[in-house]
């Protein structure tokens, strides 16, 4: 199943806008829960964060995945969508006082709770509820992700979770409380992971800890979260339009070794909805420099900041040329020199006004849209108004 743009149509839209092929994220969606649910105990939660857009939420909500929220704002997105708050979890390092209240006041599943003061901030705020909150310790495995440094988030220098030698006094704290009780262990050690075995070096720390957990403290928890992380193709979107879950739940299965009844939790952002978005845009100008072409787009950075950000590849298509490619560099409007979506690239001979596809932008595009320059976000358009 490849892309297919209603060109004709985009031809009568405002560019720059993001168009998202919903049947795509159906079928991806899909592949997730059959995938998953090959394995005993397996439990998918959408790291709402990869792609908040109200409508694709409403269908992801609607399909019965749970959702990951890294903000307040993202608990009540996921509620606002439909997800019931029994499947939702609640990560990050600097949860506010009105962001666990909230969580609070919903009844969220779980707070992935990554440091002492947090667990006692949680404790105070629902003990003034009469609540018990249930809360899993997120845990630092040290290792680092075969990705980019600035996604990766599993290692001692990163500030995210609690490190081994902490482990024990967390552990106590959450004990030593009654209005927090700790039901599992969190784990997520990076973005964009398309090697199996920086996961299964992960479900060998995971091994290696349930077991001290277990010698030590004869403790054994009912949940374990891996976190999310699993990547994406940028370079063939069509012929890998739906990543490999079944290989990705396998490695799972075969290397972790859980305790009779453990659940296990996966929280999956860019693999669920990277290849189903394009950020469309137009040509706006074909600038020759001295030693360079240059296709100069109407969107920019503040559309989808990937590029300048983590020096990311995307693929880009120019879906009104079938002409034979010349080499380019496509860069935006924006005063920064870092407005550059690629460099020396083959594409189709392109025009002023020809429309492109910078493709598999379903992820951290419209997520991370700003409005520097003074430019509106862009708009979102779903293959299924057309029909
Ligand atoms: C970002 C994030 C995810 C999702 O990561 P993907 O690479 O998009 O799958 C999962 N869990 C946590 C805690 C995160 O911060």
């Amino acid at each position: 199943m490849k892309t297919k743009f209603p060109i004709e149509r985009f031809a009568h839209i405002e560019t720059p806008f993001y168009y998202y092929d919903v049947e795509l994220l159906k079928k991806t969606i899909d592949t997730v829960q059959k995938e998953a649910a090959k394995h005993n105990g397996f439990n998918v939660h959408y790291a709402i964060k990869a792609n908040f857009n109200p409508r694709l939420l409403a269908i992801i909500a609607a399909s019965g995945l749970g959702a990951d929220c890294v903000s307040g704002g993202e608990v009540a997105a996921a509620l606002k969508a439909g997800v019931s708050p029994g499947h939702i979890v609640f990560a990050g390092v600097g949860k506010t006082d009105k962001e666990i209240a909230l969580s609070l006041d919903a009844g969220i599943f779980c707070f992935n709770v990554e440091s002492i003061p947090e667990i006692d901030a949680i404790d105070t705020l629902a003990a003034e509820r009469g609540v018990v909150a249930q809360v899993a310790i997120r845990v630092n495995p040290n290792i680092g992700a075969h990705t980019h440094a600035n996604i990766t988030t599993g290692l001692a220098e990163n500030k995210f979770g609690v490190n081994y030698e902490q482990l024990d006094e967390v552990i106590n704290t959450i004990e030593s409380k009654n209005n927090v009780k700790l039901i599992g262990l969190h784990f997520h050690i990076g973005s964009q992971i398309l090697v199996m075995d920086d996961f299964i070096a992960l479900c060998g720390r995971v091994n290696e800890l349930q077991t001290m957990l277990h010698e030590t403290r004869g403790l054994v928890l009912p949940h374990i979260n891996v976190g999310g992380g699993l990547g994406i193709r940028y370079d063939a979107p069509d012929k890998y339009n739906v990543p490999d879950f079944a290989l990705y739940f396998d490695t799972y299965a075969q290397h972790l070794k859980l305790f009779p009844g453990q659940q296990v939790h996966f929280e999956l952002g860019r693999s669920i909805v990277a290849q189903c978005g394009s950020l469309i845009t137009r040509a706006t100008y074909i600038k020759s420099g001295t030693c360079k072409k240059f296709i100069i787009v109407d969107a920019g950075m503040n559309d989808l900041v990937r590029p300048a950000l983590y020096s990311a590849y995307h693929r880009i298509e120019n879906l009104s040329s079938h002409k034979a490619d010349e080499v380019y560099d496509v860069v935006g409007p924006i005063c920064e020199s870092s407005d550059v979506f690629c460099k020396d690239r083959k594409i189709p001979q392109t025009h002023r006004g020809d429309i492109m596809a910078i493709r598999s932008a379903g992820a951290y595009g419209e997520a991370m849209a700003f409005g520097y320059n003074c430019r509106p976000l862009p708009k979102s358009v779903l293959s299924t108004e057309f029909e």
